[in-house]
């Protein structure tokens, strides 16, 4: 027995509307500084307006949700007692939306607490909204959500079904203000998502349909818009791709790029696309030896044309590379301007933090510690090694 489980979607020019109609007393909006400046906050909240809503506002979620930004939401939300609440922005935004939900309903459980395997009860008090505005992490569409423990630098990666939004509203004129390095850095995510959705143990057929439509628009669109800020087209399918991309890997998984993601990304106050993506390449030719015929079908589904497997996931790496050098992604950890010593000193700690992930146990070929170091110390210039 499988599952396929995806929030309601409302999706195309004007989706906004559809909280005109929306039944209920109080809402509680969850975002952050960024997306209130730029006027977003105020156009959700004239629709609820319309619907008769109160409306509170949270707006103090920081980069990567710092744990204390789900404390202090939570605060606020027990005084306030909605009946909806609204995750407004990046995937920080709608991941601190489900954590502060969580702590409202069941202010007895721990956040570290929550799994696939735990019922939560959730929807007794509110039910979940997520609007994205950022085209990259799927949190409007997944059961996930990561919250980053900054005093013990590490990622709490936390799911649950109860996680899965009410309805996710996907309209593109959201995603039209996404600054250049922001659109590469989640952008790339959404590729390296749904490739490791569809690569990895937990895959199958219902989720590889989500993944390969987001592979096929990421590689189409991405770097026209990264080019072209003005390219609505290219940012409205961005926009599609990065909630196909979250239906596909909440119904499937990840794997060991976003293992070591996660880890470097805690270690060195990275943002989660770019710290993931400098080592999503050398995580396929690791991964080959278990999942060649996987990559082979991605890179056709891509439009490479190769008389083998070993051809064929050569060609998707080297396609991969062209489009990350395109956007401005750096394709080793020595281009993000870290020395090598102050890199070769947290090796172990790096190593020991991606080895604990999930992501990893679930990669179609699990990396041992010995293999994380190798796959960690060979990212850093960015050489190619046997496996
Ligand atoms: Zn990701």
């Amino acid at each position: 027995m499988w599952w396929f489980q995806s929030p309601k979607i409302v999706f195309g020019e004007d989706a906004l509307e559809v909280l005109k109609d929306l039944e209920g007393k109080k809402v509680f909006i969850v975002t952050d500084k960024t997306v209130r400046s730029l006027g977003y906050v105020d156009m959700v909240s004239n629709y609820l307006k319309e619907a008769g809503m109160d409306i509170e506002v949270f707006d103090g979620v920081e980069p990567e949700l710092p744990i204390e930004n789900v404390m202090e939401g939570a605060k606020l939300i027990r005084k306030f007692a909605p009946d909806w609440i609204v995750g407004l922005g990046g995937g920080s935004c709608m991941d601190a939306a489900k954590a502060i939900w969580a702590v409202y309903e069941r202010p007895d459980i721990k956040l570290e607490g929550i799994s696939p395997l735990v019922e939560l009860g959730l929807r007794k008090k509110a039910r979940l909204i997520c609007i994205p505005t950022t085209s990259g992490t799927g949190s409007e569409a997944s059961w996930a959500a990561v919250i980053t423990n900054k005093k013990e630098h590490f990622k709490l990666e936390v799911a649950s079904r109860e996680f899965y939004p009410d309805l996710s509203i996907v309209d593109p004129k959201l995603a039209v203000e996404i600054p250049k390095k922001l659109t590469a850095d989640s952008g790339i995510d959404v590729l390296i998502t749904a490739v490791e959705a569809y690569v990895n143990q937990w895959r199958n057929d219902f989720a590889d349909a989500m993944a390969i439509k987001a592979i096929q628009l990421t590689v189409r669109y991405l770097p026209r818009a990264y080019e072209n800020k003005n390219d609505l087209e290219a940012r409205e399918k961005m926009h599609y791709a990065a909630t196909m991309a979250g239906m596909a890997f909440s119904n499937s998984q990840v794997g060991v790029a976003h293992a070591m993601g996660h880890s470097f990304g805690a270690v060195f106050k990275i943002p989660h696309g770019r710290a993931t993506a400098v080592f999503f390449p050398y995580s396929i030719e690791f991964g080959v030896k278990e999942a060649g015929e996987r990559y082979a079908e991605i890179a056709k589904t891509i439009g490479i044309e190769a008389e083998s497997v070993e051809e064929a996931v050569e060609k998707l790496v080297g396609t991969i590379k062209d489009l990350m050098k395109k956007i401005g992604e750096p394709l080793s950890v020595k281009e993000m301007e870290i020395k090598w010593e102050d890199y070769h000193q947290k090796l172990d700690e790096l190593v020991a933090k991606a080895g604990m992930s999930t992501c990893n146990f679930l990669n179609p070929r699990v990396a041992s510690n010995e293999e994380l170091r190798k796959l960690f110390t060979y990212a850093f210039d960015g050489r190619t090694i046997d496996f």
